[in-house]
């Protein structure tokens, strides 16, 4: 952008990274389906390939519709580089890999995503990778485990799907002191609520499916950092080839267009319906971080601008009351996705920890009568009226 002073987040998100991509006075970014981009002079080429000059050789390195994607989120995140990716899951998969090595150590904690909580259990162990998941708001705890060394520390905030609270700030701090590499998962916040990288992280990721598409009908993820390492994680991409549909990247610079309204308006509704929720007799217990009954309310007072767009609330009874409540919820999809703007509800056996079993759900302190609700840009009214009939025939 050749503005001066840096524009507001509800700008960038409108106008970021899309001006050398217009095309014959076109307003809107072009879809460019084209697999390859050929060359009249084998020299022009070569500068190409050998990255003297921008521009473009074959899709599954790189795509004009799929940088207009990077350059957006670049913006949004205060980045010097972007890359992206197939999904969510390909950019922390991606990300870790090219970072890690046999014998390298990693610190995380065990609530993160099902899909990350599995590289951690599973796929890292069998490369002689050894992981450390710490509880995730013993932050001591984890400074102790970092303190031991460490390449990685990957940390998610707010967390899915109890929405835990971590101390982005001093654990990176922690975390630099060692050399790590410290990632955050800012999925559930999105960049409109919180900048990890203005907290001392080097690397920041999306699952861009949730919020940044925001429309539930298109995969992506991407990873924002310094050049010099997102060079690599490109790199390992582009060979791993989890690149982004440029399709795919058009729908996400579309929902982008609109994210930081979408995310004002969820900011506000999910804490009317925790509220709300806190105050049903048949709700034990309701997960948000913009409650002050929150444990790190505080915390996130800090290094959040707003609270977001998930919660989670405990039912009494026992999975047969999920059975019940669930279906009776005219407003919401009872699917496995999140961030979108219709309303979605679930429970964490079906969609965030669905590749764990009941034991290690219960490990990980999730109970079974959890739902996670994600909220949609419905009015909050209607939410409220639709939760409360759905109580009313269950409890
Ligand atoms: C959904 C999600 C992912 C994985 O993203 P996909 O696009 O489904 O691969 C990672 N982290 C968080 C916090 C998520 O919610």
């Amino acid at each position: 952008m050749s503005q001066a002073k840096r524009p507001h987040l509800g700008t960038l998100t409108v106008w970021g990274g899309e001006e050398t991509y217009l095309m014959q006075g076109a307003t809107q970014v072009p879809v460019v389906h084209s697999v390859s981009f050929g060359y009249g002079d084998v020299d022009e080429w070569l500068d190409v390939a050998l990255e003297k000059k921008e521009g473009h050789i074959y899709g599954r390195n790189s795509n004009p519709t799929v940088h207009v994607f990077e350059e957006k989120m670049c913006l949004l995140e205060d980045a010097e580089a972007a890359t992206s990716f197939s999904t969510g899951m390909a950019a922390i998969s991606n990300t870790l890999y090219t970072l890690l090595r046999p014998g390298d150590r990693v610190v995380s904690v065990k609530d993160t995503y099902g899909g990350t909580n599995v590289i951690f259990t599973e796929f890292l162990p069998r490369l002689n990778i050894d992981v450390a998941l710490c509880n995730t708001t013993d932050f001591a705890a984890i400074e102790a485990e970092i303190a031991k060394g460490c390449t990685v520390l990957y940390l998610e905030s707010p967390t899915n799907p109890t929405l835990k609270i971590m101390d982005i700030a001093r654990l990176a701090q922690a975390g630099k002191a060692v050399g790590a590499t410290v990632v955050v998962d800012n999925t559930f916040a999105t960049p409109i609520n919180q900048n990890p990288l203005a907290l001392g992280a080097d690397l920041v990721l999306h699952s861009a499916t949730k919020f940044l598409g925001g429309h539930a009908d298109a995969l992506g993820g991407v990873v924002c950092g310094p050049k010099e390492l997102i060079k690599q994680i490109y790199h390992y991409r582009e060979i791993n080839g989890a690149t982004l549909h440029p399709m795919a990247a058009y729908l996400m610079i579309r929902g982008l267009k609109t994210l930081h309204l979408r995310v004002r308006q969820q900011n506000k509704s999910a804490q009317t319906i925790a509220e709300y929720l806190a105050a049903h007799p048949f709700v034990k217990n309701v997960h948000y971080p913009g409650l002050p009954s929150h444990t790190h309310h505080d915390i996130a007072r800090k290094q959040m601008r707003g609270f977001g767009g998930v919660l989670s609330f405990e039912l009494q009874g026992d999975f047969d009351t999920v059975r019940a409540f669930l279906p009776r919820l005219n407003y919401a999809h009872a699917a496995a996705n999140l961030g979108a703007v219709e309303t979605i509800a679930g429970p964490p056996a079906t969609t965030s920890h669905v590749e764990c079993t009941l034991e290690e759900r219960q490990a990980m302190g999730i109970p079974e009568t959890l739902i996670r609700y994600s909220v949609g840009i419905e009015e909050t009214a209607d939410l409220i009226a639709d939760l409360q009939q759905a109580l009313n025939a269950v409890q």
